[in-house]
């Protein structure tokens, strides 16, 4: 089947600004997408020329079986989009948001399936509907898109940082509905900052940076990027003063400010944990890569190099 979206060479200036230079993104049939990069690097900006939005400087982009811009109107009935920061009208109720928003895709007040499911998601979101838009918390507002994505049944979803505002709880929930969707065999573009996020419900992630993906890959070949991590305090352990610890797995051993430092791969802490525990270690924290350090390591010099 075709990919369900396909950018090439995709350039976008705002002026000065390049925004996007050059970036080639494939999303397959089926998948649950993560689209991830730090704050800038172009998320927002290639999803507004996947929405029709925004319009190229260069490059081409394919949704669906058409042309964002030229069949806006076409793809639009088979796409939910969820903004990353939602408005919501002020004098409209949440319930009449959610109404307005899924008409635009076809649903009808008399359409059985669309009543069951927008009741289902506003309890499942615990979301009151009765009250007016201005009234709404940032949160509440992201449930609103949300709630209107998932009551009516799309081909593509594509969600920019989706989940900003909500807590927890309601992030389960939002990650029980991708996995719905999915199975119903809709395709997801998940733009995130967030590494375990996308960690948790993409099949495939393509990393951009400064308007170029610079990584794409299943989790399991990416992997290899990311690194967990570790720190124990130097003197509560059974090892021997100054001494630096040999741990399966570990990379960059270091001891400083009273403790001791390393990093693992992150599907190799499990298999180290064995030895800390017979260290006697105490104090221990676990911390995952996170987005910025994985960034780092790996574009450092270029991010040095475009400093100088
Ligand atoms: P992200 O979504 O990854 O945070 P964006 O796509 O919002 O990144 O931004 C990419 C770059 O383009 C940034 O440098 C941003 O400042 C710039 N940019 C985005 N939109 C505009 C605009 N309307 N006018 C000028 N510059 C813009």
């Amino acid at each position: 089947m075709a990919d369900m979206i396909r950018t090439e060479r995709l350039v976008k200036r705002y002026g000065r600004v390049t925004a996007l230079d050059g970036l080639d993104l494939t999303v397959a049939p089926g998948e649950i997408h993560g689209f991830l990069g730090p704050n800038g690097a172009g998320k927002s900006t290639t999803i507004r020329i996947l929405l029709g939005l925004a319009r190229a400087t260069s490059g081409e982009a394919r949704v669906l079986d058409g042309h964002p811009w030229q069949d806006a109107v076409r793809l639009h009935r088979r796409i939910a989009y969820v903004p990353g920061d939602v408005s919501v009208w002020p004098n409209l109720t949440g319930g009449e948001a959610i109404d307005f928003l899924c008409r635009l895709r076809g649903a009808g007040r008399a359409d059985g399936d669309y009543r069951r499911e927008r009741a289902r998601l506003i309890e499942t979101f615990q979301f009151d509907p009765r009250k007016k838009g201005r009234t709404y918390s940032k949160g509440n507002r992201q449930k609103v898109a949300l709630i209107a994505a998932f009551a009516v049944p799309a081909d593509l979803y594509i969600l920019d940082e989706p989940t900003s505002g909500l807590d927890p709880l309601m992030e389960l929930v939002f990650r029980s509905e991708l996995h719905r969707v999915r199975e119903a065999g809709a395709t997801v573009l998940l733009s995130s900052h967030i590494l375990p996020e996308v960690e948790q419900v993409c099949d495939r992630v393509s990393i951009i940076r400064a308007g170029r993906i610079v990584e794409t890959g299943t989790l399991a070949e990416l992997r290899h990027l990311t690194r967990t991590a570790v720190s124990f305090a130097a003197n509560g352990s059974t090892l021997a003063h100054g001494a630096t610890p040999v741990i399966p797995g570990a990379h960059d051993v270091e001891v400083d400010a009273g403790r001791v430092r390393f990093s693992l791969d992150s599907d190799q802490v499990t298999a180290a944990l064995p030895e800390l525990t017979r260290l006697g270690v105490q104090g221990l924290r676990i911390e995952p890569a996170s987005l910025e350090d994985l960034f780092l390591r790996h574009y450092g010099d270029d991010l040095a190099r475009e400093r100088t």
